[in-house]
């Protein structure tokens, strides 16, 4: 799944492209994939033009230069690209969102989970993002981190996961993060020590920057590609991550993989401890 970094490095690539153009026309054989349906959502936007490629969370915001904007979703498998309009279509691709400029928008999703969402104006966007924890780069501070660990009774990486108390955080980074910090993804949060806090924050930011530096992750089977079709580069930093049975970078134990709340989940046993 997209997490923080794949979701900024496709939000950068869009607000080079497609800012200062309009949407002109949309195509789509899965209509739940486009809210609330795809006449409506033309019929309002038609004409607007994008005024700014924005990110919250996981979340990709197209703003418009009218009231409305449009929120769109990548979920577990989307993938958007650019694309020119004779270019051959993706057996995945379930919606084209056309553009001004003749090119095209496709959003290739294989379980169409993924979503393209009106929101009505600037107020009903804000009520809709409120609802998402503080961002890793941009506003989450250490005192914030700390006790928002510090007050909660859960595992710790499903807190990490948990996009209400921090946003963009995924499986892939919260996975990397807590390897970084040595901490197991099984312990209580409220009782890490102020240290180990600490630890982690620096952990989980540095791997987002890392995350965003490299372009994103691809993984193995991973779907995530950006906006110009290439895959991430974050692999060559992964040092747990789909690694069971390697060893270890720092202390040469092989790396075990166990899973906490259904997420496949990998960890160095000697310095990972309950
Ligand atoms: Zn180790």
């Amino acid at each position: 799944m997209p997490e923080l970094p794949e979701v900024e490095t496709i939000r950068k690539q869009l607000q080079k492209e497609i800012v200062g153009l309009s949407i002109t026309d949309i195509w789509t054989d899965t209509p739940k994939m486009i809210r609330p349906s795809p006449a409506e959502v033309l019929k309002r936007v038609k004409g607007q033009k994008i005024a700014a490629a924005e990110r919250r969370a996981k979340l990709l915001i197209f703003r418009l230069s009218g009231e409305e904007n449009l929120v769109l979703h990548l979920r577990l498998s989307g993938q958007l690209f650019l694309h020119e309009p004779d270019d051959s279509r993706d057996p995945f691709l379930h919606v084209i969102l056309k553009l001004s400029n003749d090119k095209e928008l496709h959003f290739n999703d294989q379980r169409k989970f993924g979503y393209v969402s009106l929101v009505d104006s600037d107020a009903e966007l804000e009520k809709l993002v409120a609802g998402y924890g503080p961002e890793p780069l941009d506003d989450l501070t250490e005192e914030q981190f700390a006790g928002i660990v510090s007050g909660s009774n859960r595992r710790i990486k499903d807190l990490l996961l948990d996009q209400k108390k921090i946003s963009g955080v995924g499986n892939i980074y919260a996975n990397e993060a807590l390897w970084l910090a040595k901490v197991h993804p099984e312990v209580k949060a409220s009782s890490l020590s102020d240290l180990q806090i600490n630890d982690l924050y620096k952990s989980v930011l540095k791997v987002l920057e890392d995350g965003l530096r490299l372009g994103g992750a691809t993984i193995s089977d991973e779907k995530y590609r950006n906006l110009y079709g290439e895959r991430g580069n974050y692999e060559q930093a992964v040092r747990v991550y789909q690694r069971k049975g390697q060893p270890c970078p720092r202390c040469k134990t092989k790396i075990e993989y166990l899973k906490v709340g259904q997420r496949g989940t990998f960890i160095c046993p000697k310095e990972q401890k309950i």
